[in-house]
């Protein structure tokens, strides 16, 4: 372990959270390396909502959002049974095209004073002892008081810290591409439950719709089918409005549903989907990920003693929450039977699904739901 230390913070990964990390601890005066193996613009295959919650924490690093898509709430769709709209009620969510909005993030974070940024350097190890930690890269060693791992749901910091456990079943993937839809009138995410796959649309420009299938390898195509097949008659199953659209090349992403046995010891922190990462019918990674990111980012700054102990105690409450939604999500989804009745209930009763909507991006606890929420999800 090197005497001195080339940074207070290193982060490896400058996704959305450790972007963000990387610019509340430069303003704190850390001194901060932000590495990266990829260099900007890079896409990465996501459902691309913002919730508002994850809008706010942006908005209150002065990142602006403005010529974002706004995103009023969240559709749920079954064919033949209906629909209900569920409305974000503190504030807009947005549409984020990941190849712009990472690098926007990236970017604003390699000019904040005291964040050295350094892409297209890959972590290839780590040693950590009680003072501090040294990161091996392609480009040379770093020395740190403190490492954070933001490095995504593969996270190589979790597996060299014997933390990484692999994906849970059952076994899910996406295929994700984005639509040539000039003139849309989408202001919402549309997730449209059809048999064995789910259809997440949600707008990311005035010319362009995202739309990401989610389901097991046999929900998503026929054994005889390609993947671009698939994905363009599963697109347009869900919206037809859609057939004969354009669309880009298809990115792949799963399987998923992943948590590490740890999260934080000693000098070493894992966020964003570095921590774990659920089911993303639920929409909620990079919301939760800044959230994280903004409670870690005070323990870091403040040098509290026993961080890690409370960075563990934090996340958990929080994990067992998403946890709760993840698995809510996918039993509504994974049975016709129980969607149906959801979408009866909740159009009687749409309020209810408001306030689920707030217990999914973390701003409302679920024992703030009321017996007649829970019944309008059981079709009550
Ligand atoms: C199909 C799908 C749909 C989704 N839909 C939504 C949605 O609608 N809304 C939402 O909020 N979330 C959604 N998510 C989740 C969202 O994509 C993640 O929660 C989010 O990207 C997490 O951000 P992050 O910064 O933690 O990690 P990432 O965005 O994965 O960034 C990790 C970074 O680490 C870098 N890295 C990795 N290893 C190394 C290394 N060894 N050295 C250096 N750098 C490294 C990578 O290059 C990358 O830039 C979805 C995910 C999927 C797969």
């Amino acid at each position: 372990m090197a005497a001195t230390t080339d940074a207070d913070v290193a982060i490896v990964g400058a996704g959305p959270v450790g972007s963000a990390l990387a610019i509340m601890l430069g303003r704190a005066g850390k001194r901060t390396i932000l590495l990266d193996r990829a260099r900007f613009p890079r896409d990465k295959a996501c459902g691309e909502g913002l919730m508002p919650a994850g809008a706010r924490v942006l908005e209150q690093l002065g990142i602006g959002l403005e010529t974002l898509p706004a995103l009023a709430g969240v559709t749920y769709r079954v064919p033949t049974a209906g629909s209900v709209q569920g409305r974000f009620a503190g504030g807009v969510g947005r549409g984020v095209r990941r190849l712009a909005f990472d690098e926007e993030l990236a970017n604003a974070a390699a000019l904040t004073p005291n964040v050295e940024a350094v892409f297209g350097c890959k972590a290839i190890g780590v040693e950590h002892s009680t003072v501090g930690v040294r990161v091996e890269t392609t480009g040379g060693a770093i020395a740190a008081r403190f490492l954070v791992g933001a490095d995504g749901y593969r996270s190589q910091v979790a597996g060299w810290m014997g933390w990484r456990r692999p994906s849970q079943p059952p076994y899910r993937y996406a295929l994700v591409g984005h639509f040539d839809a000039p003139g849309h009138r989408f202001d919402r995410i549309v997730v449209t439950l059809l048999d064995g796959c789910e259809v997440y649309l949600a707008p990311t420009g005035p010319a362009e719709l995202l739309v990401a299938l989610l389901g097991s390898k046999e929900g998503l195509r026929r054994e005889s089918e390609q993947v671009g097949e698939a994905y363009t008659r599963r697109a347009a199953e869900a919206h037809p409005e859609l057939a004969g659209c354009g669309h880009t090349a298809i990115q792949g992403a799963g399987p998923f549903w992943t948590r590490p046995s740890k999260i934080a010891e000693g000098r070493v922190f894992l966020v964003g989907d570095a921590a774990g990462f659920l089911d993303p019918l639920t929409g909620d990674g990079i919301t939760a990920g800044l959230l994280a990111a903004s409670h870690l980012g005070t323990l870091l700054r403040e040098e509290q003693p026993r961080a890690a102990d409370a960075y563990r105690s934090w996340d958990g409450r929080r994990w067992r929450r998403r946890v709760l939604m993840g698995r809510l999500a996918l039993t509504l989804s994974g049975s016709s039977g129980w969607a149906r009745r959801a979408i009866r209930g909740l159009a009687k009763h749409p309020a209810a699904l408001d306030r689920l909507l707030e217990v999914n991006e973390g701003t409302r606890s679920p024992f703030s739901l009321t017996p007649r929420d829970w019944a309008a999800l059981a079709g009550v």
